[in-house]
């Protein structure tokens, strides 16, 4: 207990005895005691009465030794002595920390409280989860039971011994994670044995056989009162006003002259989990930035000051570390003049007025959404879903955005749709192995960098081998424990992190390389495809950048490149990617946008860009200018490859056209424009 807490961080005083005990409390300002029961209990209550009957008032979290024993002095520790929480042996390392955290939730300051909150939310799930587990459980070993007396009346075929094996083996990875850990024991010996039992003589099979199925009742009764347990900590917790305490997912900036409309997104906020930042002006709005980390802003566009809003939303992403800041407009004369600026300026959405709350709704998940494109995004591929889910629950908890999926020989297409940052790999599957599937990975030129890390319960050397060998890089046993799998994810992810920003992104201007922005791309595509939606390409190229070179100086050139990059970055919107395809040529993409809106706010920014002033070294002033071509999926072409020649030969006549301007249509149409 004591490592849990301290891993956890925080300072935890032992003592043997009720004497030791009562020499700390003089001697330390204690925040909570906890109490082991020793058996009998009268002891520790005798004691905890002493306690109160002195007039202290500490927190107590009574730890005892079975289900039964607590059950039948639940009222007198609660009622009775004021003992806040009871728990039962043995502990799962995890959820205690989180219970006992819950017990300084009270405390309402700020951080740790919200910290708390997120684990209690955290802690809630996990039982769910645990109690479902619990459910189902009969129901899995009693199918283990029938596969057991199948293998026993086929001796001699492997395919039934090999079935208990898996079965057990799934068992103990899931239910051991879940706390079943004295079924988790039995079913790893189950395995262990089955796995021999080809090798067995044919007598000492029945013998062996035997054996299993009543090591099977044992591991029923185990996972009976193993679940009475999970469902006495569940029900030991009975304050149903978690929510109260429930963490904020998101802190969204909500700027409109009108207090009635902010009240009502921020009710809608607060049953969204989503904290609202409210700004009646643009000042206010500029400077609540500035105080508090923002993860998105909506912005009400007034007729009036439709450009000051505008104004406001380019001042906002100007801010250091807001770059990426998602924006949403709402307004109720949506022109398409007003959408061209609205992307101009980052915005994802653009909503019209009056608003529906479902909208509101949609575009408050959507920002939230977008945000998260920061966050880590992390593969579980196991057969198992309960073992997938536990997983999947600690590794959101901490923020990272998990997708799970039950079927390897899918694994490619859901890896094209959700890139991971990382994927953790369950070894024993049906029909492929996750050796293999590491193996055909590796082979693959987008994955070869991917951190893979193996979650199974096969923990011997061959295995471990194994993995490393078919291009692993770590591996963890099951059960997991949940910090363990915290820490060795969160440390790759880190690593994997740095490198690839490394060798993702441009040092001069900041942007996406031709690789990894091609990657992405494709990543555009398969969605726009999915979701028979359109996105826009665009290739820019710098004017006379040769002469800029040779005038200026190759060093100005570089500070126009790195201006350039600047100034992309911070335009347009959050999703959007843009990328240095080489030399002194930019591509971007837009999300879901035709290339005739697109178009308008490339055409700002190419004002903006015509409008900077750069400087050679020996002082001399000079301004640049930028051709582009654009094509649009699907109008365009269906494939990459057709979009980037149809969005280069429009470049190409852009530049014969006498530069500085971008073309969405061959001149020839007279549809095309210009500026
Ligand atoms: P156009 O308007 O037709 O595009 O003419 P241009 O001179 O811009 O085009 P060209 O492709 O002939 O020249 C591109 C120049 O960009 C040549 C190359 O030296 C320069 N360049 C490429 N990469 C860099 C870089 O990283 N830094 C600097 N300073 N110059 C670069
Ligand atoms: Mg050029
Ligand atoms: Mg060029």
């Amino acid at each position: 207990m004591a490592n849990v807490l301290e891993g956890r961080g925080h300072k935890v005083v032992q003592a043997e005895d009720q004497i030791k005990a009562n020499l700390a409390l003089q001697e330390e300002r204690l925040d909570l005691i906890i109490i082991s029961a020793s058996l009998p209990e009268q002891a520790d209550i005798d004691w905890i009465s002493s306690l109160r009957q002195a007039g202290n008032p500490v927190q107590i979290v009574f730890v005892g030794q079975s289900s039964t024993s607590v059950a039948s002095l639940k009222n007198k520790l609660i009622k009775d002595l004021g003992v806040s929480l009871l728990v039962v042996k043995p502990i799962i390392p995890f959820v205690f920390g989180a219970q006992i955290e819950s017990q300084f939730a009270s405390d309402d300051s700020g951080d740790s409280a919200q910290q708390a909150a997120k684990l209690k939310d955290f802690e809630t799930m996990f039982l769910a989860l645990v109690t479902k587990y619990a459910h189902v459980l009969p129901k899995k070993l009693s199918d283990l039971g029938k596969a057991i007396q199948n293998a026993k009346a086929n001796p001699d075929d492997e395919q039934f011994s090999s079935e208990v094996r898996s079965q057990a083996h799934k068992i103990k990875g899931t239910g051991g994670s879940l706390g079943f850990r004295r079924v988790g024991d039995i079913m790893a010996y189950i395995e262990d044995m089955a796995m021999v039992m080809p090798q067995k003589h044919a007598d000492e099979k029945q013998l062996a056989w035997a054996d299993l199925e009543s090591k099977l009742i044992d591991a029923q009764i185990a996972g009976d009162e193993e679940a009475e347990e999970v469902a006495l900590v569940v029900s030991s917790k009975d304050s149903p006003q978690t929510s109260q305490h429930a963490p904020a997912m998101a802190r969204i900036l909500v700027v409109d002259e009108d207090s009635g409309f902010l009240d009502a997104v921020e009710e809608l906020g607060r049953e969204r989990l989503v904290e609202i930042v409210k700004a009646v002006t643009f000042r206010d709005a500029l400077d609540k930035a500035c105080i508090m980390p923002l993860d998105a802003a909506l912005i009400n566009v007034i007729n009036e000051t439709q450009e000051d809003s505008f104004k406001l939303a380019r001042e906002l992403r100007e801010l250091p570390g807001y770059e990426n800041l998602p924006l949403a407009f709402i307004s109720s004369n949506a022109l398409i003049k007003d959408r061209v600026e609205a992307a101009h300026a980052g915005a994802s959405l653009y909503l019209d007025k009056p608003l529906r709350s479902d909208s509101l709704e949609k575009a408050v998940q959507h920002l939230v959404a977008i945000r998260q494109g920061g966050r880590p995004r992390v593969l579980i591929c196991d057969d198992d879903e309960f073992f997938a889910s536990t997983v999947a629950l600690v590794l959101r908890n901490e923020g990272m955005i998990v997708k799970t999926m039950h079927k390897p020989d899918e694994i490619l297409n859901v890896m094209q749709e959700f890139p991971p940052d990382m994927l953790l790999l369950d070894v024993m599957m049906p029909g492929v192995t996750g050796f293999e599937v590491c193996r055909m990975l590796r082979q693959v030129p987008r994955w070869q960098d991917l951190p893979i890390i193996f979650l199974t319960g096969q923990t011997g050397v061959d295995a471990r081998l194994e993995a490393f060998r078919c291009g692993g890089d770590d591996y963890l046993p099951k059960p997991v424990v949940n910090e363990e799998l915290l820490t060795r994810v969160k440390v790759r992810l880190d690593r994997s992190r740095l490198l690839k920003e490394r060798s993702d992104k441009d040092t001069i201007t900041g942007l996406l390389l031709r690789r990894a922005f091609s990657e992405q791309l494709a990543g555009m595509l398969a969605e726009a495809n999915r979701l028979k939606t359109s996105f826009t390409l665009c290739l820019l190229d710098i004017d006379h950048f040769k002469k800029v070179n040779d005038t200026y100086g190759h060093l100005s050139g570089d500070r126009v490149l790195a201006g350039f990059g600047a100034l992309l970055a911070r335009r347009f919107r959050v999703d959007d990617l843009r990328g240095r395809w080489g030399g002194e040529e930019f591509v971007l993409a837009f999300r879901r946008e035709s290339k005739q809106t697109m178009q308008g706010a490339v055409l700002r920014v190419l004002d903006e860009f015509s409008d900077m002033t750069f400087q050679a070294d020996d002082g001399q002033e000079f301004h640049v200018t930028f051709s582009g071509g654009m094509a649009s999926f699907p109008e365009d072409g269906e494939s990459v490859y057709e979009l980037l020649q149809t969005a280069d030969a429009r470049l190409y006549e852009a530049k014969k056209n006498g530069r500085k301007q971008v073309l969405i249509g061959s001149l020839k149409d007279s549809a095309a424009t210009a500026t």
